[in-house]
């Protein structure tokens, strides 16, 4: 399954905790052979044709573009787990990471070992743990688009993009995480580091 993945769909279904084992390939199939398919072989996204608005090709199990809307992944996604969103810095690479995991410690040690930005020196910042981090991660990364920044970085032998760096400050980063709806209060209420 991995080879019939581009490399922006396999960072997609990684941020939302999920690999290519999750994914059927439906391609061949008719809708309604595959919406029964996907349940029997227990499967979350579908790979099928390239949604109008953006051309993308993954699909929830009723057939909606979880690329557009990744709440559409309504089951066994990241989405419905309590999880840490947290932002990481390196002094190093002068980069912020946003990113969302189950366990700081171990996912601050894989940043370093992957060195994302080229840097091992990255440390949290600041995290906090909420419900259906994903969702808030990706409305965090979008209102800092403008910070973003282009690296790649090795893992298990393939080069990756890595889509949640963005060159940007400190607090910059915390204003997104706290700025709107969800978001708000979330600072004073939770903070850690
Ligand atoms: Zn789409």
């Amino acid at each position: 399954m991995r080879d019939e993945l581009t490399a922006d769909e396999l960072a997609f279904l990684l941020r939302q905790g999920l690999g290519p084992d999750d994914v059927l390939d439906v391609r061949r199939m008719t809708r309604s052979y595959w919406f029964q398919e996907i349940k029997r072989l227990n499967k979350t996204i579908a790979l099928g044709s390239a949604c109008k608005k953006g051309g993308h090709r993954l699909r929830s199990r009723k057939g909606h573009c979880v690329q557009c809307d990744s709440s559409k992944i309504a089951f066994a996604g990241r989405h419905d787990l309590t999880q840490y969103l947290y932002i990481a810095g390196s002094l190093r690479a002068r980069l912020i990471k946003i990113g969302v995991c189950k366990d700081l410690r171990q996912r601050i040690r894989q940043i370093c070992t992957e060195r994302h930005g080229d840097a091992r020196d990255w440390e949290v910042i600041y995290a906090v743990e909420i419900e259906r981090a994903g969702e808030i991660e990706e409305r965090v990364l979008s209102r800092l688009g403008h910070f973003a920044i282009h690296s790649h970085y090795w893992k298990n032998g393939s080069l990756q993009q890595s889509i949640e760096l963005r060159r940007c400050s400190i607090s910059q980063a915390l204003e997104a995480m706290s700025a709107g709806d969800r978001g708000e209060g979330l600072l004073s209420r939770h903070q850690l580091a």
